[in-house]
């Protein structure tokens, strides 16, 4: 059902056209969804790509309501603490992929990358490397859409509202001798951080090429730059492990998460730093690091987290996780003899797209609303098509999804 707004402005959205005609989500429940109109969807897409444990869990919404009825806000500003944020630290250090993690926790993934690059610039000023300052990012990455996570925009549309963040350098999204060239050009003393998504997302689900992650890490740890993994979509068991970095058996040094922490239940993010970065903060009498949002560490955001932490590992969410990977690419690849696909991506987690035709302007959106007439709501992207269901879904489910999109596309072509 579609119904007008007089006054909801929309994130990316042409609100010339929504402005009269929404899709207003009422329900949901595992991976399924229902309109205003009572029409039911499988969310294809985990919705913004975070609901990994399913919606509608009970044990999420029973922490919730607990907590409220025993804390229901408190900021963690100077010494306060709240004993959910201390405990979901706890547990998130425990499973970081480095040695004696902090953990600074947002209120999503855009607060995160801001907190993770000023962490980066501030070790290095007070570690007596003041020159480093400079942020490098790849092509086709996103990294949200403040201020900093837009100037390391690699989707060129989402550079808006210019001028952006001084001092940030992109590079090729798969190539590392490119990066270590450019480390050299700029000189990589005045680098301070090399941010990555372990596969790009929203750029496109571009999986990083066979031991591009690997030599990546390499390159920075040879030149003292710190590797940020961005791990908002790939984290929580969307590439089958806690922090997206698991399988390519790297040690970031600082690692931004939200989106699946809560299963997007509460709007919580964060940033883990190694000890190692953390240290001249930690350490130092009298060294404040004078950041922070009001919301952060916000006692129901991270009741939910820590009971979607249990969940993950109750229900063998990220096993799942990995099963479920190649039978996604499969279906994805039983599509690409479509004339309208150019390529089928994935393997690399569950997560997927169908790159289409370059030649056909605003194909992507026009397909997506095809498929959701049949009854599977996906994600369009700059070029390419997004698949990343809840970690809860079935073999089937992925039948129902891959028969939408070929019903989706043969309305379109
Ligand atoms: N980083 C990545 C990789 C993302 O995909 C996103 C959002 O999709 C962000 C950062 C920004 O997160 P948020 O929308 O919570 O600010």
């Amino acid at each position: 059902m579609s119904i007008g707004t007089e006054s909801l402005w929309h994130p990316f959205a042409a609100m010339e056209s929504v402005k009269r005609s929404q899709t207003v989500i009422t329900r949901a429940e595992d991976v399924w969804i229902w309109d205003a109109a009572g029409t039911r969807y499988l969310d294809a897409t985990a919705s913004l790509w975070y609901a990994n444990a399913g919606h509608g869990r009970r044990e999420i919404a029973d922490a919730v309501t607990a907590q409220l009825g025993r804390l229901d806000a408190y900021h963690l500003f100077t010494d306060f603490a709240n004993e959910p944020a201390l405990a979901l630290a706890d547990a998130l250090a425990a499973r970081a992929p480095m040695a004696d993690a902090k953990v600074f926790l947002t209120s999503g993934g855009g607060d995160s990358i801001d907190t993770a690059a000023k962490i980066a610039r501030a070790h290095f000023a007070l570690t007596g490397q003041p020159d480093r300052t400079i942020l490098l990012h790849r092509e086709h990455s996103y990294h949200g859409t403040h201020g900093l996570g837009t100037s390391l925009a690699g989707i060129p549309g989402n550079r808006v509202a210019p001028p952006f963040v001084p001092d940030v350098v992109q590079t090729a999204w798969n190539d590392a001798e490119m990066l270590e060239e450019t480390l050299r050009e700029l000189g990589p003393e005045r680098i301070a951080a090399f941010f990555c998504e372990p596969v790009i997302g929203a750029g496109g689900v571009l999986p990083p090429p066979p031991g591009y992650i690997e030599a990546a890490a390499q390159v920075c740890a040879r030149h003292g730059v710190l590797f940020v993994a961005d791990a908002v979509i790939c984290g929580f068991g969307r590439l089958g492990d806690w922090f997206g970095v698991d399988r390519f058996g790297i040690t970031p040094d600082l690692v931004t998460f939200a989106k699946g922490v809560t299963s997007g239940v509460q709007p919580l993010g964060g940033v883990l730093a190694s000890g190692a970065v953390a240290a001249p903060f930690w350490d130092t009498p009298g060294t404040v690091l004078r950041h922070g949002q009001t919301y952060s560490g916000h006692p129901v955001a991270c009741a939910a987290g820590l009971a979607t932490v249990e969940l993950y590992e109750r229900d063998g969410l990220f096993a799942r996780a990995d099963a479920l990977e190649g039978p996604l690419l499969q279906r994805l690849q039983g599509l690409a003899d479509h004339p309208l696909v150019t390529e089928a991506r994935g393997g690399t987690g569950f997560l997927g797209a169908l790159e289409l035709v370059p030649d056909r302007p605003g194909i992507t959106g026009r397909v997506a609303n095809a498929v959701r007439e049949h009854g599977v709501i996906i994600r369009p992207m700059v070029s390419a098509l997004g698949f990343s269901p809840p970690l809860t879904a079935t073999e089937d489910h992925l039948d129902q999804l891959a028969e939408a999109v070929r019903k989706g596309l043969d309305q379109v072509a």
